[in-house]
């Protein structure tokens, strides 16, 4: 009984050595755990190899629900909400935070020429879009409240912090790029907390924060903006890069047959209306691609794409209504199909 144990670790240990001298077994991927919340009235996920401590996911999404608190229209306090309820009265200082955004949305508002009009507000409350007030205004309606909005009529200034929009009736809304800031944020303090590797998506607005475990690039799908969110038409591999689409699909109602999205055009008051069914942005900053796309759409295709091919880094695809995809040169480089309903085209 004795000798028959002594064999059996022998047998064990010569075991081990053999598995020791022979060829490796390939190693195991690590884990990736996902987990999500709902913040900035979407769902917001973050994917991150394991093992990761639980404090991390909790500490990006209580920074983020701090975001929110400070830069919503949504609600009964914000900063944004009192600089709204000032307007044509008095400045109204904002956290360094919300003074960024607003900076980046004035950019982005004269490179767009005001297709990206981050004082869109007064027109965003009265469509109500992706409320259950929801409407058609009349024309009239939409002609008074177009007159309330005006990106050159927000004064920002930075040495005191101080957001003041001119004109009474005026109205803020960072819904066009807040999500992007949240992106770039979460990647920065995932950074700081050590974290160098996952996705982060804001409702489909995705950052790839640096490269998957083995090196290789994150997939990133393109939204099918025919579809709901999570059906794609093609996927980018990228490392540290970020993917932000604006599309008809996101929010919207229908009334006789027509699709009212929530993307307007502040210049004629109705939501925007061109070939375009979704803009798709690759570039470093989130912040960046969540403005630039939403201008991209409202401009249409032919001056957004002068627009993207201005900014060095950013890269565009478009996608029409009848199916046509068309690239920038830096988005094919990484792009691949995966539904063939859809046509790419060089010219449209
Ligand atoms: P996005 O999904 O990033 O394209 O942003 C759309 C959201 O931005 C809407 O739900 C509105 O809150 C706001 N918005 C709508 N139209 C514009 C516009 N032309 N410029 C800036 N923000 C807009
Ligand atoms: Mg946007």
């Amino acid at each position: 009984m004795i000798l028959k144990g002594k064999w059996m670790i022998l047998l064990c240990l010569s075991l081990l050595l053999a598995g020791c001298s022979g060829a490796k077994p390939a190693a195991e991927p690590p884990a990736m755990a996902e987990q999500s919340d709902y913040i900035f009235g979407t769902l917001v996920s973050l994917k991150l190899y394991e093992p990761v401590e639980a404090s991390v996911y909790q500490a990006v999404f209580d920074d983020l629900r701090d975001v929110e608190n400070r830069m919503t229209v949504k609600g009964i306090t914000s900063e944004l909400i009192a600089v709204n309820a000032a307007a044509g009265t008095a400045p109204v200082a904002v956290s360094a935070d919300t003074f960024e955004v607003l900076e980046a949305a004035e950019k982005y508002a004269a490179l767009s020429e005001g297709a990206f009009d981050a004082t869109v507000y007064p027109l965003v409350a009265l469509w109500g879009i992706g409320t259950d007030l929801a409407q058609v205004p009349s024309p009239e309606e939409i002609e008074v409240t177009r007159q309330a909005v005006g990106y050159q009529d927000l004064v920002l200034d930075k040495a005191k912090g101080t957001a003041f929009l001119k004109r009474p009736g005026m109205g803020l809304d960072l819904g066009g790029i807040a999500k992007g800031y949240a992106a770039d944020r979460t990647a920065r303090k995932l950074k700081a907390l050590g974290v160098d590797s996952g996705i982060i998506n804001l409702g489909g607005n995705v950052l790839a924060l640096g490269a998957k475990a083995d090196g290789s690039p994150w997939r990133i799908g393109i939204q099918n903006p025919m579809s709901d969110r999570g059906e794609y038409l093609g996927i980018a591999a990228v490392t540290n890069k970020t993917v932000v689409t604006s599309g008809i699909y996101e929010r919207y109602f229908e009334q006789e047959g027509i699709r009212y999205h929530h993307i307007l055009d502040p210049h004629t008051g109705y939501p925007s209306d061109n070939n375009l069914a979704g803009v798709s942005i690759l570039t470093d900053s989130s912040m960046d691609a969540d403005a630039l796309s939403t201008a991209c759409f409202v401009l249409g295709p032919e001056k957004a794409l002068a627009l993207a091919k201005s900014l060095p880094g950013v890269e565009v695809l478009f996608i029409t209504k009848d199916k046509k995809v068309l690239m920038t040169e830096g988005f094919k480089a990484v792009f691949t199909q995966t539904d063939d309903s859809f046509t790419v085209v060089d010219a449209l």
